[in-house]
């Protein structure tokens, strides 16, 4: 069976030399359940794990097959509770079969929504979104919300849970005039901007002219500061990911206008999703039904064949995904 590997850490922007596609045996254990995987998930946070540092996930190991979520059909059974047919959400991607252990593997209805939505809108980058807004951002009726990476696996979620309950203005910022349209014109963003148009400070004081109450940062750099200006008194900001420093080689400075913080005595949290799992069964029973109506769209951008899977990462990286970008490895 086939299976990615890091070939080698990159340094600064990974390339399709990063990955290598290998061919490995395919080992069953006793007790365990072999998985066809159907869709794999490339995740910016996997940048992290190519560099040999210690942060909140480990390292991939150089020569070793890479690790991320995917979604698959059980093909052969070893565990109790499981049966070939059903269908999985693993850690195991990267690799066209996954070899778990049942307590490695959780049972997903195949039936309730598209089994590509338990990697993105029903899945992580959803519960991020809804984690991080009304919880570390602390949303409520009547802010102002400022969220970038707006066209994003997570972007896309957070400014609509945000429009849906209440708040007074939604706005997003992305890397595209499609991806501008896409937020105002489907989902209902009240104002969106190409931040590779111009100053983020000057676009985002000008889509929201009263200041914004809530940023909630995928971005970071630029995005971080430009936020900083526009918000009120007692504003608060979740620090979600930092994207536009992901590739970078040395330290990106600190927003300029930091001192900001003491005057407007603002809250500026770091999330990380694994904190909220505790959430997770109010976010699947309130978004799920939004989903099924269509009150919450979503957008996916798919990759064919597990071979694609690294061209897939840095076309994420480069921002060529509108909403959760996902390689397709079988039917
Ligand atoms: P996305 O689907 O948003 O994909 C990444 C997007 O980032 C690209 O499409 C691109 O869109 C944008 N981007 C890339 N480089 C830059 C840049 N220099 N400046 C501005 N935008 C850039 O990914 P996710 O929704 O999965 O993740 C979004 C953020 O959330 C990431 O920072 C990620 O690390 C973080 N995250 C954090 C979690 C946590 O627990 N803390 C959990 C999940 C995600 P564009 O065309 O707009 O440039």
């Amino acid at each position: 069976v086939r299976e990615v590997r890091l070939a080698a850490r990159p340094q600064g922007w990974p390339t399709e030399e990063t990955f290598e596609l290998a061919e490995a045996p395919l080992v069953v254990e006793p007790g365990h359940i072999v998985v066809r995987n159907q869709y794999m998930s490339v995740d910016p946070y996997m940048r992290g794990r190519m560099n040999d540092a210690k942060s909140y996930s480990e390292p991939f190991e150089v020569g070793k097959v890479m690790q991320g979520g995917a979604v698959g059909q059980v093909v052969q059974s070893d565990a109790e509770g499981f049966e070939v047919g059903d269908t999985v959400l693993h850690f195991a991607g990267w690799r066209d079969y996954a070899v778990l252990h049942p307590k490695q593997a959780v049972k997903v209805d195949p039936n309730a929504a598209p089994i590509s939505t338990y990697l993105g809108v029903l899945g992580m980058p959803g519960l991020t979104a809804y984690a991080g807004l009304l919880r570390s951002a602390e949303f409520k009726e009547g802010d102002t919300v400022f969220v970038s990476g707006a066209a994003g696996a997570v972007g896309q979620i957070v400014g609509q849970i945000a429009k849906l309950k209440g708040a007074k203005r939604v706005i997003g910022s992305a890397g595209s005039a499609d991806k501008v349209k896409y937020l105002t014109e489907e989902l209902g963003f009240d104002a969106a901007f190409n931040y590779k148009d111009g100053s983020v400070t000057e676009q985002l004081a000008q889509a929201a002219p009263d200041g914004i109450d809530v940023y909630f940062d995928n971005v970071g750099g630029d995005h971080l500061e430009a936020a900083l200006s526009s918000l009120t008194v007692h504003g608060r900001v979740a620090v979600c990911g930092m994207i536009s420093g992901y590739n970078s080689t040395e330290a990106t400075p600190a927003p300029r206008n930091l001192m900001q913080v003491i005057g407007k005595r603002l809250t500026i949290r770091g999330l990380l999703v694994g904190d909220h799992y505790d959430l997770q069964p109010q976010f699947v029973s309130e978004v799920a039904p939004l989903v099924a109506s269509g009150k919450l769209r979503y957008s996916e951008t798919v990759v064919e064949g597990l071979e694609n899977a690294g061209k897939a990462f840095l076309g994420m990286l480069r921002g060529e995904n509108t909403g959760k970008m996902l390689v397709k490895i079988a039917d």
